[in-house]
């Protein structure tokens, strides 16, 4: 079983984040554990999840995981420790701030069974990351890398965005380079997007900022694919990066569809074709959680031919492909051609080129009605 936390809580809102967050001055960290562990235990006594199965991996993602009282988290995780067993080498995953984590921080946060650290840098350069609305300085981050290993916890990832306005003059390949230099087990890089209701979003709208051309986007996702694989890393999902052997264990549950529990506004879980997400809102969760009501917002069942679909764009984000015979020949041949797929042992998996045309792809393929779906429901 795979166990997503939603930590709604940050400082303030980056200029490009639509998550469901809820900025907070001071965290009610005590008040949302006991909300999380009434939701928790709500699901631990259905059926959904067999009770005997034990805890492979748990995600704190959010929002900012790194602003929870470390004593409530440790409160948390025992909890959940009592209820359901780990699984030998566990992985449990904390999304951090580079600002939040001091030597102190890291111990707790190992002392509470934290095995792995998703660190948010984003950039290292200041100005860039000013614009992006971002509490920590990238001066901060070494030492963050630093208090996180001398705890222990030596499972490192960085987060890095790219495809930046042109305006700002960010160096990617400079920024790369300093993320190298700390040795991370683990790198995810994510493309900047525009979306309507932010900060970004508005800039945009009133054209104080300009979205970065498409050929930057695909330019730095290449360079990165290259300098990164040659590194030592293996790219092993469009976004995501690892040396062998740190690949996430939690994200990778995602990409092949295992079953996963989210708690916490807009967490959303999957049990086969069956998913469901929360509300959105942290009010609105919480409050349902506290009058005893659900806090699922709505659910769904999927049909084959959308099994089928998911099934495509979930096995070609990652290395490993799709079975060859899950996709037309013809349309082998074609990306092949392309030079956007490979087809060896029995798979198909997409080029970097055929990465950056995934959303294409996926939709081209499924618009071909093909007789391998299969029924989960
Ligand atoms: S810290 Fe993360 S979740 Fe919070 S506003 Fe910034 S990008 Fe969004």
């Amino acid at each position: 079983m795979h166990l997503y936390l939603h930590v709604p809580f940050c400082a303030r809102r980056c200029s490009y984040c639509d998550f469901a967050i809820a900025v907070r001055r001071e965290v009610p960290s005590r008040r949302f554990v006991d909300q999380l562990l009434r939701e928790w235990r709500g699901w631990a006594a259905t059926d959904r999840f067999p009770p005997a199965a034990p805890l492979a991996t748990i995600y704190l993602g959010g929002g900012t995981p790194s602003l929870l009282d470390p004593a409530e988290l440790a409160r948390l995780l025992a909890a959940l420790r009592a209820d359901r067993p780990l699984a030998a080498g566990a992985e449990l995953t904390l999304e951090a701030n580079p600002d939040d984590v001091t030597p102190a921080v890291a111990a707790a946060w190992a002392a509470a069974g934290i095995t792995r650290v998703s660190l948010g840098v984003q950039s290292f350069d200041p100005a860039v990351l000013t614009w992006m609305h971002r509490t920590h300085a990238a001066a901060q981050v070494p030492g963050s890398v630093r208090a996180l290993r001398a705890a222990g916890i030596t499972n490192l990832s960085l987060d890095l965005i790219y495809a930046l306005p042109e305006a700002l003059g960010r160096d990617w390949a400079a920024d790369l380079d300093r993320a190298l230099e700390l040795a991370p087990d683990h790198l995810s890089l994510y493309g900047l997007t525009v979306e309507s209701q932010t900060p970004l979003g508005r800039w945009v709208a009133r054209g104080a900022a300009l979205p970065p051309p498409e050929e930057r986007y695909a330019a730095e996702f290449l360079a990165a694919r290259e300098r990164l694989t040659a590194a030592g890393f293996r790219h092993y999902e469009v976004s995501n990066y690892g040396r062998p052997g740190r690949e996430a264990v939690h994200n990778s549950a995602y990409w092949r569809r295992a079953p996963y529990l989210g708690l916490g506004p807009s967490a959303h879980s999957a049990v086969g074709a069956h998913r469901w997400w929360n509300r959105r809102e942290y009010a609105a969760w919480g409050a349902a959680l506290e009058a005893g009501a659900t806090s699922v917002e709505a659910e769904e069942r999927l049909e084959p031919e959308a099994v089928r679909v998911e099934d495509l764009y979930l096995g070609l984000r990652t290395d490993g492909g799709v079975e060859e015979g899950s996709l037309p020949g013809s349309l082998v041949q074609l990306w092949a051609h392309h030079g956007w797929a490979r087809a060896a042992g029995g798979r198909v998996c997409l080029t970097g080129e055929g990465w950056l045309r995934l959303d294409a792809l996926v939709a081209q393929a499924a618009a071909i009605p093909h007789p391998g779906v299969t029924d989960l429901s």
